[in-house]
């Protein structure tokens, strides 16, 4: 069963996808996205988008089951797509031990999902990210990241460019995110490292631990509308965020990495359409390009719980202060770098 069933009280979708619970265990020593599996090509890759084999939306999704029987129970097709984004065919490679060359590879495939998926209308938002390290449930250790394109905005996102959309109408046009980046590039405690293109900071109001941002330096909405060498620092600034984590206990570090693009429909009005009535503005404009990581650990072996005020309440509680963070965090990108 792959269907969309909606909840009218957080007026959401929730995406069901039972079907996923089928998939065949692996044998032990063999990895589907290693050439030789028979699933990726023989004579190997540098970086690879390869469709999910068990996919939560799809582009031909079959019709929902025959359960919604009442007018609150609402469902629709699971359409989208879902793509496994492989960093490279060497089963032990890690983002941060990829060269400069690899990882500006890695960034074009990033701009190539987000662009393809874009170009189909019916999907609303493309979500790339990647969870890594089995904290984080992922059962597959060869590098990679995923690509969602959903149907629909996601909750969180749309209250999200809703907040940057308001505070764009109210203060002339102006940019949430950038004015944010400014005052935090102004004060400097969180800010972790910089090039050109890009800021690495704990926002001030971080509400993990260890939770970096990475910010893009130009009102930048989406990767598709990133120049070349921003698209060669974006590689470069995540694989370094990767050896940061790395570097800050001397293990490798799981973590959720999610990037945030404008709605797909933004250039066109569609996003708008859907999240901006109760506020006219565009929100595909005022929408500004960054990424953001949440480790699930706050320490070497301590595991940090999104627990019952988290996930019942939403409200967040972080125990360690972010600008003491930001300096551990600091001194592990020297670290790195240093290498
Ligand atoms: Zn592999
Ligand atoms: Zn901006």
């Amino acid at each position: 069963m792959a269907e969309l069933r909606y909840n009218p009280i957080s007026r959401e979708w929730v995406m069901i996808a039972s079907h996923r619970q089928s998939r065949p265990q692996m044998p032990k020593d063999w990895c589907p996205f290693c050439p030789g599996s028979g699933k990726v090509p023989d004579e190997g890759f540098s970086v690879l988008r390869y469709a999910n084999d068990f996919p939560a939306l799809s582009q031909s999704p079959p019709e929902p089951d025959d359960v919604a029987s009442g007018p609150l129970f609402e469902t629709r097709p699971a359409y989208g797509r879902c793509d496994v984004l492989l960093y490279s065919d060497e089963h032990t490679a890690t983002l941060a031990g990829l060269s400069n060359e690899h990882v500006h590879k890695v960034a074009g495939l990033w701009r190539e999902c987000y662009e393809s998926m874009a170009a189909d209308p019916g999907i609303r938002y493309v979500f790339l990210f990647e969870n890594r390290g089995e904290a984080v449930g992922v059962t597959m250790p060869h590098p990679h990241g995923q690509a969602y394109g959903y149907s629909f905005i996601p909750k969180k996102i749309e209250a999200e460019l809703l907040g940057a959309a308001s505070y764009s109408r109210e203060h002339g046009g102006q940019c949430l995110y950038c004015a944010l980046l400014g005052e935090e590039r102004r004060d400097g405690r969180r800010i972790i490292f910089e090039n050109e293109y890009f800021t690495v900071y704990v926002p001030f109001f971080s509400p993990i631990t260890y939770g970096a941002y990475v910010a893009a330096r130009r009102h930048v909405p989406h990767v598709a509308a990133m120049t070349d060498a921003e698209l060669r620092a974006l590689g470069e600034t995540i694989r370094d965020c990767a050896g940061m984590y790395d570097a800050l206990f001397d293990m490798p570090f799981p973590y959720m990495m999610c990037m945030y693009n404008a709605p797909t429909g933004g250039a066109d009005g569609a996003a708008d359409e859907v999240v901006g009535g109760s506020v006219g503005a565009n929100v595909g404009d005022a929408h500004h390009f960054h990424v953001k990581f949440f480790p699930p650990l706050r320490g070497a072996d301590r595991q940090q719980f999104f627990a019952s005020s988290e996930t019942g309440a939403g409200a967040w509680c972080n125990p360690n202060c972010p600008e003491d963070k930001a300096e551990e965090l600091r001194r592990a990108y020297r670290k790195f770098i240093a290498k």
